[in-house]
């Protein structure tokens, strides 16, 4: 279930069917001002929506005042143990708190940092961690995690609704993908706030980006989770985003920048195609439209599952094809095909988005392309035309049969193929 309420941090709506927002955390020592505010720029760059920083000494919320101030994106301070630095922290102007009630010394502390943060109209992000559970939830933890994480955020969301406070979300962290997407699921349905999703200490960028998109995946296709974070281990925070971004895109539900297709390769291919496509994306950094490029290593298909595409390219040995909306625009040599693609792409935004098509270019690529196309594939395409063929040789068929005069059909026999012997 989509969350029902809405908060806003900074200039940012989360939940209430607000898209769900993109954030990572800085990695650098938030008080090392130029290293902090040079990170929180590149993730904002990257597509980051929040960013939050960790607030475990003074000295960080001195440098909060400065980082909230020039951040092109509102700042969400994290904090730990200490309610006064997150006091100190909403004074200095910060977006959000996010803190662990479990952690920050009593339902009485939580109440000092809610009414400051009432007072200055700032949201809370309230968070329940696997590893940090209270102790009455200890024992159903060892039979029933999922349920001790979510009674533990039920408790949280008591606690703040008894504080007469609404203008939190909620995150669950768990480093269990199956019991992430349990507990979410549980909780959606027993409460309206906001979910902030996330696989804590995920791993590395190849499988922390693997478990974030199967245990954020299968929760966002749900239509539960407002908001996410990507936690890799990695010092670039831009890395995390990009894999947030890739997760929201590959479930269409939000747009940004170009969408790359490409083939996985095989024993067909002719030209080094790892290097093509690797250009190729690197280059589509540079756009914000969300055009789909696509790469396949052959011809073998044609354009095959490629046709959809806004602009592609399609290589062999020596010479490749750009084609575009299914129809090839230009045959070019191998190692010209990225150059003639960009440039391709350049010139549909400069006529306004309009594919310019030269005749004979497009000729000389679709005699390539006839040449170099193995007609003997099975491509999706060809699968439905020999199916619609069947389906109307049996409609003839049956018309046919239909118009014929009822009597003995002398050309086929009941018994044909049969023996039969007298003497048996
Ligand atoms: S497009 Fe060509 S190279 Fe790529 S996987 Fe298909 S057959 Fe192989």
């Amino acid at each position: 279930m989509a969350s029902e309420r809405q908060i806003r941090v900074g200039d940012v709506l989360i939940g209430g069917g607000a898209p769900v927002a993109v954030q990572t955390m800085t990695k650098t020592e938030t008080a090392n001002l130029p290293e902090t505010l040079a990170q929180i720029h590149r993730v904002a760059e990257a597509g980051a929506d929040l960013v939050r920083c960790a607030v475990p000494r003074n000295e960080d919320v001195e440098a909060l005042r400065t980082i909230v101030r020039e951040s092109p994106i509102p700042i969400i301070a994290d904090i730990h143990f200490n309610h006064t630095l997150a006091i100190k922290a909403i004074e200095a102007g910060a977006h959000c708190v996010r803190l662990n009630p479990g952690n920050i010394g009593g339902p009485e502390k939580v109440a000092e940092v809610i009414a400051v943060a009432k007072r200055h109209d700032v949201p809370i992000r309230v968070g329940v961690n696997s590893g940090s559970l209270p102790k009455h939830l200890r024992d159903l933890e060892f039979t029933d995690p999922v349920e001790a994480l979510v009674r533990a955020a039920e408790e949280t969301v008591a606690l703040m609704e008894s504080l007469d406070f609404l203008d939190f979300k909620i995150s669950m962290k768990s480093t269990s993908v199956p019991n992430t997407i349990a507990s979410n699921r549980r909780l959606s349905e027993r409460v309206p706030y906001p979910l902030h999703l996330g696989v804590t200490e995920a791993g590395t960028k190849y499988t922390g980006s693997l478990k974030s998109a199967v245990g954020l995946g299968t929760l966002l296709a749900d239509g539960i989770g407002d908001t996410v974070r990507i936690s890799l281990s990695t010092f670039h925070a831009e890395e995390e985003v990009k894999v947030a971004w890739e997760i929201l895109k590959a479930l269409k539900l939000r747009e940004k920048g170009p969408v790359l297709i490409a083939c996985p390769t095989c024993g067909r291919l002719q030209f080094d195609m790892d290097s093509v496509v690797a250009e190729v994306e690197r280059r589509l950094e540079a756009y914000d439209d969300p055009i789909e490029v696509s790469v396949l290593g052959c011809a073998v298909n044609g354009i095959g599952e490629a046709r959809h595409a806004d602009f592609g390219i399609t290589g062999a040995k020596d010479a490749g094809m750009i084609f575009s909306k299914g129809e090839p625009l230009k045959k070019v040599p191998t190692d010209q095909l990225v150059d003639e693609l960009f440039q391709e792409i350049d010139r549909y935004y400069a006529s306004g988005k309009q594919v310019v098509v030269d005749a004979a270019e497009q000729a000389e690529a679709t005699r390539w392309l006839s040449e170099n196309e193995d007609l003997s594939a099975m491509t999706p395409e060809r699968l439905a035309q020999l199916e619609k063929d069947k389906l109307r040789e049996e409609q003839d068929a049956a018309a046919a049969a239909a118009e014929r005069p009822a009597g003995v059909d002398e050309t086929s026999s009941p018994t044909a193929g049969r023996r039969f012997s007298r003497t048996a």
